[in-house]
């Protein structure tokens, strides 16, 4: 039998506002027993967790996995496997890759291929054929084969009328639309935030109104078409005032708030150099205030990572030519406990549900909860361990990670996925 016990955990769990001493068991795959002093079982394996906090398996609704077309960068395996080691059970992987994930053979493909690795991949279908812009993929197609949402990701749908159109015909398929928000033509040379700093480095930079304009108009389009908006990687006081005032309205958005707009800000590139380059940029103190904030009240419903790798080559291009992204995945959760629960006392349930059950409950995935008969998809972490990032250990291909040498306190000792250990570092 295929068994686990997991001994003196602090079970957190947000679906049922749980968070209590106890017992958990696994088996054959799924949670088969909660409670306190759960007795042993012969031929399960037990884990004494010393007080550490079991919780639902992590959901990142963004990341970048670049497989089929850069394998080089990362592929479906090694993106799995750096989820994994971040506590991620799920991720929704975006679109753009080479060819783009725009036909239902794609989706089943990716779907198929990801049956034996270490995290569950939702795809994501891209809204228009090659991510072109020019002419929308067939939504019930996609839908059919297992896409969770649609989205350009990388890239605005710069034809207001054709992305209009897409948000009218998302409405039937019962998908969410998926916005990458730079207004075409306001984006500057997308090398860092328009500001002081990149006046100082001779760069032209991305201002804050091309994430509030386009804002505007996918909202505008979402209330007139039912369709339901999800804001990726909002980066602006502004834009998170947008969206309040539209949630305020009744408009059917959700959105993100990412880490390093919540933890970095815009001097970080004269440290990090690219590796704190990013679309959309990292912008002042001020607006990664606005992000913490927004993400605490829930208005920014869940925290993604946008997990973006790249190549040590391409990153060494400097500021105005190096590609944007930068990887998030197996620092998420620490960076989160370091700064919102450590630092600012956001409270772990709340943490949690931001990075686990909202994303699921937002874009209709299957709910993972701490409960007997659901999958055994689990994340043991310890909120008070200190470790030392060291990007050159990661699962991920790729090194593009700013907290590269920093400490950071909380780490992930264990991920389970459907009862399988798929990382341990205890
Ligand atoms: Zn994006």
């Amino acid at each position: 039998m295929n068994a686990l016990l997991f001994k003196n955990a602090r079970l957190i769990d947000p679906t049922q506002k749980m968070d209590a001493k106890g017992d958990l068991l696994v088996e054959n795959g799924v949670v088969s027993a909660v409670g306190p002093n759960l007795p042993a079982v012969d031929g399960a394996e037990t884990v004494d967790c010393n007080g550490a906090v079991l919780a639902p398996g992590l959901c990142d609704l963004h990341v970048h996995f670049r497989d089929p077309g850069q394998t080089h960068k990362e592929t479906l395996e090694t993106g799995c496997a750096a989820a994994a080691a971040g506590g991620f059970t799920a991720v929704v992987t975006m679109a753009n890759t080479s060819p783009a994930v725009d036909s239902p053979e794609a989706i089943r493909s990716c779907i198929k291929r990801n049956a034996t690795m270490d995290c569950r991949i939702y795809p994501a279908g891209a809204v228009t054929k090659g991510l072109a812009g020019k002419e929308l993929t067939d939504f019930a197609a996609l839908k059919a084969a297992g896409a969770v949402c649609l989205t350009d990701d990388g890239l605005t749908v710069a034809n207001g009328a054709l992305f209009y159109e897409a948000m009218e015909k998302s409405v039937p398929v019962g998908l969410p639309v998926s916005v990458h928000c730079e207004a075409p033509g306001f984006e500057g040379d997308r090398s860092m935030n328009r500001g002081d700093i990149s006046k100082k480095l001779g760069l032209v930079g991305t201002p804050a109104l091309a994430e509030e304009l386009i804002l505007m108009r996918d909202l505008f389009f979402a209330e007139k078409t039912g369709a339901h908006v999800h804001a990726q990687h909002v980066s602006t006081r502004r834009g998170t005032e947008i969206i309040a005032a539209a949630k305020a309205r009744g408009v059917r958005v959700t959105a993100e708030g990412m880490p390093h707009h919540m933890f970095l800000d815009e001097s970080a590139v004269l440290e990090c150099g690219a590796n704190a380059k990013m679309s959309p940029p990292l912008r002042t103190p001020d607006d990664a205030e606005a992000i913490r904030e927004a993400v605490k009240s829930g208005l920014l419903d869940v925290i993604a990572t946008d997990h973006a790798p790249h190549t040590p080559e391409e990153k060494a291009k400097g500021m105005a030519g190096a590609p944007n992204g930068i990887i998030g995945l197996e620092t998420a959760l620490a960076t989160c406990l370091d700064w919102l629960y450590h630092r600012e006392s956001f409270p772990l349930i709340d943490l949690i549900d931001r990075m686990s059950a909202a994303p699921r409950r937002i874009f209709n995935l299957p709910k993972v909860a701490l409960t007997p008969g659901s999958a055994a998809d689990l994340v043991l972490f310890d909120p008070e361990r200190e470790w030392l990032v060291d990007a050159s250990k990661f699962r991920s291909k790729a090194r593009n990670c700013p907290w590269n040498g920093r400490t950071l306190r909380g780490q992930v000792l264990m991920t389970v996925l459907g009862g399988r250990v798929v990382c341990d570092k205890r």
